[in-house]
């Protein structure tokens, strides 16, 4: 369990019966480690959107533009009641929009009761559409609960092969393609995003096969190829982390244009 929790009341209920774990748990307010909340449009899922960013993740990608989020220790303990207090303010604005909201990170399944707690509020308290945004590495640690408050997964395909997956990751890619067959299998629409880095994704066997698996699955409405930009290098360089791809060009147009053709050409909609 990730889930940072105040401390509780333990003792038995004056009816005389032993408090059962489950009883204590949910007399305490949800609390999870968080970075940070904003509105965004056109990134984070369909329309404008309340997005929470939680701390905390357990991959290390080489182009990470928040590598601010990676510890959940320099997160702020924060309830669920705010959070969803503060998107509260926003509902008319976001449902007029076709917007919604998105659980991002850091990695989200990292905490995932907080994560289904605050998908269950903003789903059936503020009647919003949800979004999960995920690496799909801790995909197991969804519940089937979690997924039923998730109207769409945002799911990062980093690489198919395992190898460019491991380098651009730190870890394996076999979780995230479970993950993936899993929102297959209960027919969860899926927005696959995968970011394009030359030199190191942007080989055509590896587009190839991204392409050729989102569109085994069938409930992938949308694959978003990503170029892969520079922006977040000045966080990695205030934490003193050496940023590995400082000297690797971003994409130009026309090759991201062209890994994108591959996803159209196995019938995806990709953008
Ligand atoms: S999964 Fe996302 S937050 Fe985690 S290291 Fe990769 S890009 Fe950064």
């Amino acid at each position: 369990m990730t889930m940072l929790l105040p401390s509780a009341p333990t003792t038995p209920a004056r009816t005389g019966a032993p408090a059962t774990p489950a009883a204590v748990a949910a007399r305490r307010p949800a609390v999870g480690s968080v970075h940070s909340w904003d509105l965004s449009t056109g990134v984070d899922g369909p329309g404008t959107r309340f997005v929470t960013f939680l701390s905390g993740c357990p991959l290390t990608c080489l182009y990470c533009h928040n590598p601010d989020t990676w510890r959940m220790r320099d997160g702020r303990r924060t309830t669920a009641d705010e959070i969803v207090a503060e998107a509260g303010k926003y509902t008319r604005f976001i449902a007029a929009a076709d917007g919604g909201t998105t659980i991002s990170g850091g990695e989200p399944l990292l905490q995932p009761v907080f994560t289904g707690e605050l998908l269950h509020r903003f789903k059936h308290e503020l009647g919003l559409h949800t979004a999960l945004d995920t690496s799909g590495f801790l995909g197991a640690r969804a519940t089937d609960a979690l997924l039923r408050d998730t109207d769409l997964v945002l799911l990062d395909i980093k690489s198919w092969d395992r190898a460019t997956y491991r380098k651009v990751t730190g870890r394996p890619l076999q979780p995230t393609l479970d993950f993936a067959r899993r929102l297959a299998d209960l027919g969860k629409e899926v927005h696959v995003r995968f970011v394009l880095v030359p030199g190191l994704t942007d080989d055509p066997a590896n587009v190839e096969g991204v392409a050729a698996f989102a569109a085994s699955l069938g409930n992938v409405g949308r694959v978003d190829v990503l170029p892969f930009h520079k922006l977040g290098e000045a966080k990695w360089q205030t934490l003193g982390r050496t940023f590995a791809l400082h000297d690797t060009p971003c994409p130009t147009s026309e090759q991201t244009a062209l890994a994108r053709s591959v996803f159209t050409a196995h019938g995806l909609h990709a953008v």
